[in-house]
């Protein structure tokens, strides 16, 4: 009897209904999101060794798994999705994000084919276009997230540069020394893109920024000028629309102006801050956006989608084609049909594969059409303006207070600042060791930056569930932590 229990777990994926499953792990993961649970280094040991068990030889069945997600593994997840956690640029996924993920994983496991779900992808890139205000004629193509999203456009780029003089690199390689002018404060996701496209790191120049963090204009003038002299290939320009660092938003009208002068790609990476174009405070930032032959933006930082959800824009869609189309393949031949459509894999819908880097993937559109429909463009606006808002107050209360320092005002939902004493001789350890400290208590996590060579402590407000009292909050805790640092002697 008890073996034919096991045999029953062995040979099927799953017991009993979905519904039921579901509705024990929805019961789980509502506890979790209470975040009464310490953080998981707190009793690292005892989870791990319950977990580091022996490869099973019989199955327990779907049910013994959820009770052990629920009790072992999601108190000991991750403090990303805390309400006070402000670390980085990430955030825990709305539910309605996460939901409609586990929709696509069990019914559409691969984006391609003619079914509600590839078609999605289409609508709510067209969508998120609308709400973002990119310009008309620009298309859209999801991937994994600003890191691919990045290649991607600049995949494009690099195809428009060297077809200007009859090559194709696709095909034929980079053949000719080339240039890519971009922020000094760029990601860093820049510089792998550019490895990964066969131009190599060197071929990135680095255009310095001003003490705002915006890239110095007249430089890159300066710099484009120069290389084509040398008879190198100007490839593209990048631009922060949102930098890493504190949220710098270029200057896109003057940069973008350069870049048609010249003919060069005008790229810009809003994997963080292009919603901030929703704010009617941060919105003239982003005037000279419809300059943009390529622009990113990463629903799964500030629009709050589950990680793997990035987004790339660009005006001319055939150039990713000729970049990234696979070419023929005998296992395609005989399954493909253009007309007389009558079944849902006759085609394989929106050929994606074909203008990006990936093949397999997951059905992403259903997850942004999802947020967009929950809460609406006025929503979305409404949790942008509160983050940025946030950050101008806390910017207010930092700068009325003798303890407190603004390190620069604001642009986006990012605020720079540090704790500051007058009998402190190293700000920048004091202020290492409050970091520390908040880590340590739990319930206010920003990360840190260097800002103009003092180290800062960087709250980011990007999260749905992180709201107004989080600002007093993190300020109480790092003046507590402060002055008692001061009061033991650091
Ligand atoms: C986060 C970020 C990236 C990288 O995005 P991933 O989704 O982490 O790959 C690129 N550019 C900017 C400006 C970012 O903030």
């Amino acid at each position: 009897m008890k073996d034919d229990h096991h045999q029953v777990f062995n040979e099927l994926a799953e017991t009993g209904k979905l519904a039921d499953l579901l509705s024990a792990l929805g019961t789980h993961l509502d506890e979790y999101l209470s975040f009464e649970h310490d953080d998981s280094m707190k009793n690292a040991s005892d989870w791990q060794q319950q977990l580091n068990g022996e490869l099973p030889e019989k199955g327990v069945g779907a049910q013994q798994v959820i009770a052990e997600i629920g009790e072992v593994v999601l108190p000991n997840g991750s403090a990303i999705p805390k309400p006070g956690f402000t670390s980085f640029i990430t955030t825990g996924a709305t539910s309605i994000g996460a939901l409609a993920t586990l929709s696509g994983s069990v019914a559409a496991p691969q984006r391609i084919g003619l079914n509600a779900f590839n078609y999605l992808e289409q609508v709510s890139l067209r969508w998120m276009a609308e709400m973002l205000e990119l310009p008309t004629e620009m298309k859209g193509l999801y991937s994994s997230g600003g890191s691919v999203a990045n290649l991607v456009a600049l995949g494009a780029a690099r195809q428009h540069a060297f077809e200007k003089i009859g090559v194709d690199p696709a095909q034929e390689g980079v053949i000719k020394p080339c240039r890519v002018y971009a922020s000094a404060g760029c990601h860093n996701t820049i510089n792998r893109a550019i490895a990964v496209l066969g131009m190599g790191r060197n071929s990135v120049k680095a255009i310095p920024v001003d003490e705002s963090g915006r890239m110095r204009v007249e430089l890159l003038n300066d710099a484009i000028r120069l290389d084509i002299q040398n008879n190198i290939l100007p490839v593209a320009i990048v631009a922060n629309a949102g930098s890493t660092s504190t949220g710098a938003v270029d200057l896109l009208r003057a940069i973008g102006e350069i870049a048609w002068q010249y003919g060069v790609w005008f790229h810009v990476d809003g994997a963080y801050g292009l919603p901030g174009i929703l704010d009617p405070e941060t919105k003239p930032y982003f005037d000279g956006l419809e300059l943009a032959d390529s622009v990113i933006v990463d629903p799964h930082k500030w629009l709050g989608a589950p990680v793997g959800i990035g987004a790339t824009y660009v005006r001319d869609y055939s150039l990713l084609y000729r970049a990234f189309h696979q070419g023929e393949a005998d296992y395609l031949e005989g399954s493909v049909y253009e007309e007389n459509i009558q079944h849902s894999m006759d085609n394989l819908g929106i050929p994606y594969n074909d203008f990006g880097v990936e093949l397999s993937a997951p059905c992403r559109g259903a997850v942004v059409w999802a947020m967009l429909k929950e809460i609406g463009v006025e929503g979305m606006r409404a949790r942008v303006c509160r983050h940025n808002a946030m950050a101008r107050l806390l910017a207010e209360k930092a700068n009325k207070h003798h303890n407190l320092e603004l390190m620069l005002a604001p642009i986006l939902s990012i605020c720079c600042f540090r704790y500051t004493h007058n009998n402190c001789h190293d700000l920048n350890e004091l202020n290492r060791q409050i970091h520390r400290q908040l880590l340590l208590n739990n319930q206010n996590l920003p990360s840190t930056a260097m800002v103009n060579g003092q180290l800062s402590l960087r709250p980011c407000f990007v999260g749905a569930r992180t709201h107004w009292s989080h600002v007093d909050d993190l300020l109480d805790e790092v003046l507590t932590i402060g002055d008692q640092l001061m009061k033991e002697g650091i």
